[in-house]
């Protein structure tokens, strides 16, 4: 195989291991490498230390030497003199003498090798902690240091020659390698144990938080992770992760409730739908009075259906982000006059009435705004008795520069406990109430359209009611700031539509 293949065969065998190797691995691979290039780093520079602190020693025993035997030949001393007296160099340090011709002529140490063997081992490149004056000779056993000094005596040149062996050391320096090496790949062992002991006992949370994860289904979504006691960045994980499975626990509740619910309301329709029919195949063609009964009560029961089905299409293009709002200049005064005259031909017996109405520019979608004026107006006919008054006044208040549409009837009120809930999905209060209206009942949707409507509008509804005694729905709508500027056909705004908003 040519040897670039292999280099990249080898290099995907690493990124393979890189990407495919739990985290706990790699963190343990990555302690102990960490860990072993330190040892190695801290071994080699303790070595070099003990080396060149050797190194110096021997240089300043011959040095000291050196100085001692100049000093006493200043003195007048001759040298021969010098050589018959004791400790004329320090123990350790070897003199030899060399005249002109370089012949031996003094040796302190007869069994030293002699300065040809010596000078024939000199090394050519010592170490850089080696004194440059001086030179380094490795003989088989041992290694030495050797200055030269010339000096005059008598008449007669003199070389002196002083070594200094370093053998000792050199044994020792060996061992404490041996030594370090053996630390060094013990302290590798410890890393690599001690990394996999902490890396796993770190990462213990995110493989309970896996574990959990993997647990989780649709029909069981109520699991949580422990978390914690110590606030570090893995409780944190599992609180964000634990009050995100809150989100879609309760997002999926709520799905299923929305899903269970308009199958339910779609069910009685299409119930009655279903046995009008049977009643039409079996008697319509022979009685003309519950031919023309079935089909009224099919068309009512089809219209209510109709009428549930855009509810609920107009909620999902809402949950979607899809449901268009275009926003425009309008004059609130008209848009309410419009809606409670168009209202007037659908009140029967009530009575609807249009009393103060303050103009007021605001910037809303035309279509959706009398949608949910038409929203409160229509629950108003409904939850009213016969012969009940509903009135609608719309005021300018500059001081929060809004428009408050209050719309008020003396029907049958909402319990306080009611209150809270009117405008979620589905939701219907006490239907034996509405009975005494002789109201047939809505969809419990209309409410909850009506707020998503205000949210896109920044519309607040505020709801003063007491049982028996009418209900008034107060809408503060923003007035438009004169010179704002905005495109005209904006978009609907991201809002997240909540049951509980
Ligand atoms: P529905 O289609 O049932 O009217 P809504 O969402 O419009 O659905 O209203 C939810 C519930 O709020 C109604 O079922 C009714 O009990 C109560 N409600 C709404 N408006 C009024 C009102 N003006 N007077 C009394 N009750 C009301």
């Amino acid at each position: 195989m040519p040897l670039k293949n292999k280099h990249r065969l080898k290099w995907g065998r690493l990124c393979r291991f890189l990407t495919q190797t739990k985290i706990s691995t790699k963190i343990t691979c990555l302690y102990a490498a960490i860990l072993f290039v330190i040892l190695i780093f801290t071994s080699a520079i303790m070595g070099v230390g003990v080396y060149a602190s050797f190194y110096h020693q021997a240089e300043t025993e011959i040095d000291i030497s050196m100085e001692h035997i100049q000093k006493r030949l200043s003195d007048g001393e001759h040298l021969a003199g010098i050589l018959n007296s004791e400790n004329f160099v320090l123990p350790g340090v070897i003199l030899m003498v060399t005249d002109i011709t370089g012949q031996e002529i003094y040796k302190n140490d007869v069994h030293y090798p002699s300065l040809d063997v010596i000078e024939s081992h000199r090394v050519e490149n010592p170490p850089f902690w080696a004194n440059k004056s001086m030179e380094v000779s490795e003989l088989d056993r041992f290694s030495l240091y050797h200055a030269t000094m010339n000096i005059m005596d008598n008449g007669q040149i003199y070389q002196l020659h002083f070594f200094r062996t370093i053998t000792a050391e050199q044994g020792f320096l060996e061992h404490l390698q041996r030594v370090l090496f053996i630390i060094t790949i013990i302290g590798f062992l410890i890393a690599l144990l001690a990394g996999y002991f902490l890396s796993s006992r770190i990462l213990r949370p995110i493989r309970i938080l896996t574990q959990t994860a993997r647990k989780i289904e649709v029909e069981r979504m109520d699991r949580r992770i422990e978390v914690p006691p110590v606030h570090d960045e893995l409780s944190e994980l599992a609180t964000t992760f634990n009050h995100m499975l809150d989100l879609l626990e309760a997002g999926f509740q709520q799905q299923q409730r929305f899903v269970s619910d308009a199958s339910h309301e779609l069910r009685t329709p299409v119930t009655v739908i279903l046995g009008y029919s049977d009643l039409l195949s079996r008697w319509g063609s022979s009685d003309k009075k519950i031919l023309e009964e079935g089909i009224n009560s099919i068309r009512t029961e089809a219209e209510d259906m109709q009428q549930l089905i855009e509810k609920l299409l107009f909620l999902a293009r809402a949950d979607q982000k899809r449901q268009a709002v275009h926003k425009e200049y309008l004059e609130l005064s008209e848009l309410v006059e419009d809606v409670v005259r168009k209202m007037k031909f659908a009140v029967g017996r009530h009575s609807l009435m249009l009393g103060e109405n303050d103009a007021g520019c605001i910037f809303a979608d035309p279509v959706t705004m009398r949608q949910m004026l038409r929203i409160f107006l229509e629950n108003a006919v409904k939850y009213t008795p016969e012969g009940g008054h509903i009135t609608v006044v719309s005021k300018r208040n500059d001081a929060k520069k809004a428009m408050q549409v209050e719309i008020a009837d003396d029907g049958i009120g909402i319990s306080p406990e009611d209150q809270d809930k009117i405008f979620d999905r589905f939701y219907r209060a006490d239907p034996s109430r509405t009975k005494d209206v002789g109201s047939v009942g809505g969809t419990g949707l209309g409410l909850s359209i009506a707020r998503w409507i205000a949210d896109q509008h920044d519309i607040t509804i505020d709801l003063v009611s007491s049982l028996g005694e009418g209900s008034t729905f107060i809408l503060t709508i923003p007035l438009a700031e004169k010179n704002e500027k905005s495109d005209d056909s904006i978009k609907m705004r991201p809002g997240i539509f909540s049951l509980h908003s």
